[in-house]
């Protein structure tokens, strides 16, 4: 039987024309991105097509939006066997970490792509990454399941996971990395697949989607300097539910009493507050210098090596699910998804 992808168009650059008045790049319809790649009529594939309308450039992503994803997708999810999404880069981290959390027991590939040049220019690197997506998302192993059954970004030749990936680059065509994730497919003249990197679902469970989030989460860095005043009042906001701290190096805070007293405050008030290292390399360690100790004494949980992408989205996804803040600081020590390395 002949392979059936489901194409989402969300916006982003590989859709986008420039606008002739302002000469600034505004999405452009579906039809428009399908004209320019008639290679897409070679694949021994049936290719069926779903725009979001009105597309979106990706900063203006949101949980909504996410929730109405996963709608498409679950609605969708028996009639194909794969997915490819087309996503702006600048948001597509956190959009392809959101659907990893909101799409249980995956067993069928969603791939994010976009590019860094609109798909109408010669020089555009959407074409191939639009038609490697296709090829990865109908890949399927000698039992006929998908080689690929992840939410992945693929770009610039590799396949990353997503809920791993940062966008690092708003110039080079290789615009994503996994820091601290191996490829899971390189794309060369050969399509390589790392098996033994992939997520390993229950392929004879149904996928489980989920469309709840809850936003009331924030993400704050620390800095030398660093006011009293401005983190006491974040802490405090009524709503917030979580916040996801940037540390320095493997988990690190300044020592100031202050500060060990306001983190402490807001988890005795609740709060989930993570432990996320600025660099985007490596894990949180928060036993190895006293300045991540006393951030553990103080009900701070640990991030492990997570990106920022992934947690923020991670307490969105577990806070909908839980009121209980330590079942989501347990389940935040926990990989569900693949998107720490902890040993379970
Ligand atoms: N601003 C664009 C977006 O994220 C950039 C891109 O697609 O690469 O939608």
């Amino acid at each position: 039987m002949q392979n059936k992808v489901l194409l989402i168009y969300t916006g982003g650059t590989i859709g986008m024309n420039r606008n002739p008045l302002t000469g600034a790049l505004e999405p452009f319809d579906f039809e428009h991105l399908l004209n320019n790649v008639p290679e897409l009529k070679q694949f021994d594939t049936q290719i069926a097509t779903y725009q979001f309308n009105p597309p979106i450039d990706s900063s203006d992503m949101s949980p909504r939006l996410w929730t109405d994803l996963s709608h498409v997708i679950a609605d969708n999810y028996d009639q194909y066997d794969g997915f490819v999404v087309l996503h702006g880069t600048d948001t597509m981290a956190y959009t392809a970490s959101a659907l990893s959390y909101m799409l249980e027991n995956l067993t069928k590939p969603v791939i994010f792509t976009g590019s860094q040049l609109p798909i109408g220019q010669l020089r555009t690197d959407g074409k191939e990454n639009l038609i490697t997506s296709i090829e990865i998302a109908m890949s399927k192993d000698e039992n006929g399941r998908a080689r690929v059954p992840e939410v992945g970004i693929y770009f610039g030749g590799h396949l990353l996971r997503g809920n791993r990936t940062t966008k690092q680059s708003a110039e080079e065509f290789n615009a994503f990395e996994s820091f601290n994730y191996p490829h899971l497919v390189e794309a060369g003249v050969n399509i390589i697949y790392h098996n033994d990197r992939i997520l390993k679902p229950d392929f004879n469970k149904p996928m489980k989607p989920h469309f709840r989030l809850d936003n009331n989460v924030i993400i704050f860095s620390l800095f030398p300097g660093v006011r009293e005043d401005l983190i006491r009042h974040i802490i405090h906001t009524p709503n917030l539910k979580s916040i996801v701290m940037r540390t320095f190096g493997s988990g690190n805070a300044p020592q100031n009493p202050w500060l060990l007293k306001a983190l402490k405050e807001g988890t005795q008030n609740g709060k989930v507050i993570v432990n996320i290292s600025q660099c985007m390399q490596g894990a949180v360690e928060m036993s190895r210098y006293d300045t991540g100790f006393h951030l553990q004494e103080a009900g701070v949980v640990s991030g492990y090596d997570s990106t920022v992408e992934s947690a923020v989205t991670k307490l969105m996804f577990l806070q909908s699910h839980y009121n209980d803040p330590d079942k989501v600081r347990e389940m935040m020590k926990q990989s569900i998804r693949g998107e720490i390395s902890v040993v379970q």
